[in-house]
């Protein structure tokens, strides 16, 4: 399998350079040159299989050579062992028609930790192979670098540095990355938001010499390989129920796109998907685009949902790529009116494209935390608030076709707006309950694309 940038000029990459790459040499993302179809009857075989199982099935054709069926199944097996439920993406009906998948039973409790556990493992078999030394750099509004810090400590051939914003993250999510021991794990809180995070890690991509200097590897989520371990959840909720024979919709806390594109994917692989709904909190940049056509920042407003607190969805790009019927053209031009001015506007006809297949809503704060309150009273779910905004968008959105709404985390990790909404502060799980009690160690650096290359020249182990 080859993998081709959407900005159409970098170089053509095999799934292991574009895991071990990230961003494209053209400030483009990676995508498969063409998605394998799964027959019906491949679907259907899935039915009863370990979620394991069925992430081999799914992951498989898209790996190619990188990886034999033995390697890539260890890699699997190590990755999903320390969650803490056996179904991993176990499911949970709210009412008629409306399921819930919980992706919140990984070491660090949001939903990063299904692809974020594997490309640990499957990192580490390619690095160990090679004999490389790679240096992993992130931006995340929280749980992203948590779970790269919970999967990549300790691993020899790697350092990882994660940029956080500065006092915009939850006190579960900063010590999450500020308190692990090992010394290659760096915390870094940088003054600004998240998109200034991720601007200044995509600018440190687009310095060449220094990519190449300290071997730069990205694992925010445009990483494919971040995207291809999140579809495998979609095949293994529709099947357990009914799929391939029966339809089903998704509605996705989104932020930065990528786990409700792993949606998209599953749907060109041939998983019966009607719709996939778009739900943003406040910052609702993808739902006004949706409306208008008009991809518009106007300034990130920090929310009770700070995991989506983004205007810059990167992997937004991935889905306007396929609108464009892949005119990597067109996207460069996009993306160059977005970096030079305020936003894009979308033609008529590739909004049609994406009306094909998403749509969208947007719950302001105080409906967002209704939702937490209303969930509890009449399900006896805890909601953390990313997901309450997933099932408050999904109520105006259910058909005749069962809906699945995403839970993209745990509750505690949210305590406050929970306790806010219900009354009561949920309790960390016990495998985590001294969190509070463990040192922290974290570097303040300002929003300045130099210092922050002078901080990883020095701290790197090579
Ligand atoms: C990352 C995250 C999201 C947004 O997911 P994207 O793939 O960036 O759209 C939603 N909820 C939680 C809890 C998250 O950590």
């Amino acid at each position: 399998m080859k993998y081709v940038s959407t900005r159409g000029t970098a170089p053509i990459l095999s799934f292991e350079d574009a895991m071990l790459t990230g961003l494209a040499r053209d400030g483009g993302l990676y995508v498969p040159e063409t998605i394998p179809v799964m027959s019906t009857q491949d679907m259907r075989a899935l039915s009863g299989s370990s979620y394991e199982e069925i992430a081999f099935r799914v992951m498989r054709p898209f790996v190619g050579d990188t990886f034999t069926d033995e390697e890539f199944k260890g890699c699997i097996t190590r990755a999903y062992a320390g969650f803490s439920h056996t179904t991993r993406a176990p499911l949970v009906q709210l009412g008629p028609n409306h399921f819930l998948m919980e992706l919140f039973h990984g070491p660090t409790l949001a939903f990063k930790d299904f692809a974020m556990q594997l490309i640990g493992q499957m990192f580490e078999v390619a690095l160990k192979r090679s004999g490389k030394r790679v240096t992993i750099v992130g931006a995340t509004s929280g749980d992203t670098g948590s779970a790269a810090i919970e999967a990549f400590r300790g691993l020899d051939a790697v350092d990882v540095f994660i940029l956080y914003p500065h006092g915009r993250v939850s006190e579960v999510q900063r010590r999450q990355m500020t308190t692990p021991i090992e010394s290659n794990v760096h915390a870094i809180a940088m003054d600004g938001d998240f998109d200034d995070c991720q601007a200044r890690i995509k600018d440190m991509f687009n310095d060449f010499e220094f990519r190449d200097g300290v071997k730069l590897a990205g694992v925010n989520s445009i990483n494919w390989a971040r995207v291809l371990a999140q579809v495998v959840y979609y095949f293994s909720t529709a099947v357990s129920l009914g799929a391939p024979d029966r339809k089903f919709s998704f509605t996705v806390p989104t932020g930065n796109f990528g786990d409700i594109f792993a949606g998209f994917i599953a749907k060109q692989m041939g998983l019966p998907i009607d719709r996939l709904v778009i739900a943003t909190n406040q910052n609702d940049i993808l739902h006004r685009c949706m409306q208008s056509a008009a991809y518009t920042k106007t300034g990130v407003k920090p929310s009770i949902s700070p995991s989506m607190d983004i205007e810059v969805s990167s992997n937004f790009e991935r889905a306007l790529f396929w609108a464009h019927d892949k005119d990597g053209a067109a996207i460069k031009g996009l993306m160059d009116d977005l970096s030079q001015g305020d936003g894009f506007t979308i033609s008529e006809n590739a909004m049609g494209a994406l009306k094909a297949h998403y749509d969208s809503g947007m719950v302001d704060e105080a409906t967002t935390s209704a939702m937490i309150t209303r969930a509890l009273a009449e399900t006896g779910e805890v909601l953390c608030p990313h997901s309450a905004i997933g099932v408050a968008v999904a109520e105006n959105h259910i058909t005749s076709t069962p809906m699945v709404t995403l839970a993209t985390a745990h509750p505690a990790k949210f305590p406050d707006a929970v306790e806010a909404a219900t009354g009561e502060r949920p309790a960390l799980p016990q495998r985590m309950a001294d969190l509070f009690e463990r040192e922290e160690r974290v570097t303040r650096a300002p929003n300045d694309l130099a210092a922050l290359q002078t901080l990883i020249r020095e701290r790197i182990s090579t």
